[in-house]
């Protein structure tokens, strides 16, 4: 591992930071370092410290304790991602006997200097009882190989010399602070310690060695596992590449087994990550794939993220060139075997608890399958893919522990302790999903003034959003203003010609690939033409209709292998038109295409309740901008519209304004909110129409 330490670097770090003391601006730049390693720690784990002097209310020079607070990342933590403790207060709880983990944070919380501070690392007492001034902790994939192995000491000292103090797995809290002090004081020679089936500490009183010594350490045990590594990796054993299981199949199957109805919460919807790299690939096709990586974490800290075990799917279980419906119920009954014994697990473990605790959803967070890939699964995009970074980095770090042995899991009381822990149990049941969380949606028409409406509504209310278009750039700008306020992973966008089959089928592919399925889909794709009927020319008639009523058929028509694949329904909402019921002069082809559409989805409806889907219809009227967007639709209409109607252009709002019952201005949020009461599913509504149009009475929907 390359040591990142330039001094240079450091000086203006430190030079850049006025306001933080030197050690703790220096403590900043090395938990950076080491938080940018993904070999190192991943998504909020590891842990640093630093003790310092700083001046209290009165001017008198004070030592603390400044620790990574929970829920900062240490390759970006900054000042405030470091809480400072009352040093010589947390020295005292030395001399307890016991100290639960509900009494010690509460010590925390009322020995910090800043009230509003995050909680301090449950590993917090480690670093306070050490002498040390610099004290790093990481969770090195090298260092936890080896010491998953049999014989871990023996391994250890190999690989790492005499100069560390090697502990077993304790839990992190009390017991393990007292441990860590006691081994270091009967050994204050050793530069490290290594906790089996948890990670290192290094410390130092200057922050560059202690970081040195956690690169020197992980870097020998590196180059151990490297020495034992065989020449060319194990042949893979599994299907030929033309049998590989097809992502597009397999995804929404899996979502379908994963989803499910939760109290009090309605359905749950997960987000997948599917990943395929080649040396994954290979890892799953090694002979005794299932053995080796059907096992614990590397690291408590993961049970949180992964659980305990991944499900392996072996789709050779289905035969060669599996039927869809074998295909589904060999996912269904390896998801409901993995949950029976994740209940088992609980039930054994529950039982023997000091207090009561409460089951977690017991549905894998990663998913093995030889061919395909890994998938991470999770609530929320972001959460499947933390759970498919760690399993990544579990599945080629117990490839390569596998060379010098079988690998040894963390013992089950341990990781149901970590799982149900106390602290992590009374956060549970506070705080409701958001109506959307874990759906995924697709909103055609994706660079025009609707979509932003409809997109921005649907994401506040917590879907991942799709945006398809012809126009790339038009995307692009939709987008742009979408991801800050959403971020980057909720916000997706794919070219597709809705108009064109292949282009639909490989837009929707990609879809699955990238999101795991779809479940809510809003055909809103629409173009119009100006042009009396004697004046229409059959092509612009055809071209119209190619967008505004095959394009809707298209999608729906594609979309449904995938919901039926899911099993457990969906929606789809039709941005139709104010025009199907009052229809206006010289917009035939408009009205009469957006018509056909609205009849499709009449149709789709009675087709589709039987596995259900739910198809609905918004009719909106004069929609002109959402958010500096311009509506494609108006900006080639409007001008025509109003001449059409003898009226001058500018005046086109205030006339499409004062036409209604509540002389209201319609706003694509307008529409974005009816799609998101549909996509709710609050009401069990099908084939309804809905206006959005400020109460037009010609319009009225009959
Ligand atoms: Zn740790």
């Amino acid at each position: 591992m390359k040591n990142r330490f330039d001094t240079r670097e450091a000086r203006e770090f430190v030079a850049a930071r006025p306001g933080c003391s030197e050690h703790l601006a220096l403590r900043i730049y090395t938990s950076r370092l080491l938080g940018r390693e993904s070999d190192l720690v991943l998504h909020g784990g590891g842990n640093t410290s630093v003790k310092d002097l700083t001046p209290n209310l009165f001017g008198e020079k004070m030592e603390v304790l400044y620790i990574k607070g929970s829920g900062w990342d240490l390759g970006r933590i900054e000042a405030a991602g470091f809480p400072a403790l009352d040093l010589a207060w947390l020295r005292r709880l030395r001399v307890l006997e016991t100290l639960s983990d509900e009494e010690m944070v509460n010590q925390f919380r009322t020995h910090m200097l800043d009230a509003t501070a995050p909680n301090p690392s449950i590993e917090t007492l480690v670093h306070a009882f050490l002498p040390h001034r610099f004290i790093d902790h990481t969770h090195a994939d090298a260092i936890v190989a080896l010491t998953h192995l049999p014989e871990p000491e023996t391994r250890l000292r190999e690989a790492l010399g005499d100069n560390i103090g090697i502990l077993p797995f304790i839990m992190p809290g009390f017991p393990l602070a007292q441990a860590m002090a006691q081994l270091y004081e009967a050994r204050p020679e050793i530069e490290a310690v290594i906790l089996l089936q948890h990670g290192i500490f290094t410390f130092a009183d200057q922050a560059q060695t202690a970081y040195d010594r956690m690169i020197a350490y992980v870097t020998r045990a590196e180059h151990y596992l490297a020495a034992a590594a065989p020449a060319a990796p194990p042949r893979p054993a599994g299907p030929a590449e033309a049998a590989a299981p097809d992502p597009v199949r397999w995804l929404p199957l899996l979502r379908g087994a994963l989803s499910f109805e939760q109290e009090g919460a309605g359905r749950r919807y997960f987000s997948l990550e599917l990943r395929q790299k080649p040396e994954l690939l290979a890892a799953l096709a090694r002979p005794g794939a299932r053995e080796l990586l059907v096992s614990g974490v590397l690291t408590p800290d993961h049970v949180i993220r992964t659980k305990n075990y991944p499900l392996f799917l072996d789709p050779a279980a289905a035969g060669p060139a599996p039927a869809e419906p074998e295909l589904a119920a060999l996912v269904k009954s390896a998801v409901s075997a993995y949950e029976q014994d994740y209940r088992a697990y609980f039930q054994r473990w529950s039982s023997r608890a000091a207090e009561a605790k409460t089951i977690l959803d017991p549905r894998p967070r990663v998913i093995l399958v030889p061919g395909l890939g890994l998938i991470g699964a999770g609530f929320s995009p972001r959460d499947a893919a933390i759970a498919a970074d760690i399993a990544e980095h579990t599945i080629l770090t117990k490839q390569q522990g596998a060379v010098l042995g079988p690998y040894q899991d963390l013992a089950e009381e341990h990781i149901f302790a970590m799982e149900y822990w106390s602290l992590e149990q009374a956060k549970l049941g506070k705080g409701q999903p958001a109506p959307l969380a874990g759906r995924v949606a697709l909103v055609t028409g994706g660079g025009g003034a609707m979509a932003v409406g409809i997109a921005a509504k649907l994401l506040a209310a917590g879907a991942r959003v799709f945006l398809s278009d012809i126009d790339a750039g038009r995307l692009a700008t939709v987008a742009a203003k979408l991801r800050p306020r959403f971020g980057a992973t909720l916000v997706d966008t794919v070219l597709m010609d809705v108009s064109a089959e292949d282009s639909v089928k490989a837009g929707l592919a990609e879809i699955v690939r990238r999101a795991g399925g779809l479940d809510i889909l809003v055909p809103n794709a629409g173009i119009a033409l100006v042009a009396r009927l004697e004046e229409l020319t059959t092509a612009d008639l055809a071209r119209v209709m190619a967008v505004n009523c095959l394009g809707v058929f298209t999608v729906i028509k594609q979309a449904v292998p995938i919901f039926r694949r899911q099993n457990y329904g969906g929606q789809i909402i039709i941005n139709s038109s104010k025009n199907v019921f009052d229809p206006g002069a010289a917009f035939g082809a408009y009205s009469a295409s957006k018509a056909a559409a609205h009849q499709l989805g009449k149709i789709a409806a009675l087709e589709l309740a039987e596995i259900g889907v739910r198809v609905n219809m918004i009719n909106a009227d004069g929609v002109f901008d959402a958010d500096g967007v311009s509506s494609g639709l108006w900006d080639v209409v409007g001008p025509e519209r109003m001449e059409a109607r003898k009226l001058d252009p500018a005046g086109l709002r205030d006339y499409y304004r004062n036409r209604n019952l509540l002389k209201a201005t319609v706003l694509a949020e307008h529409v974005g909110n009816a799609v998101v009461f549909f996509a709710a599913g609050l009401t069990p509504t099908t084939g309804a129409t809905l206006p959005v149009d400020g109460g037009i009475p010609a319009a009225f929907p009959r």
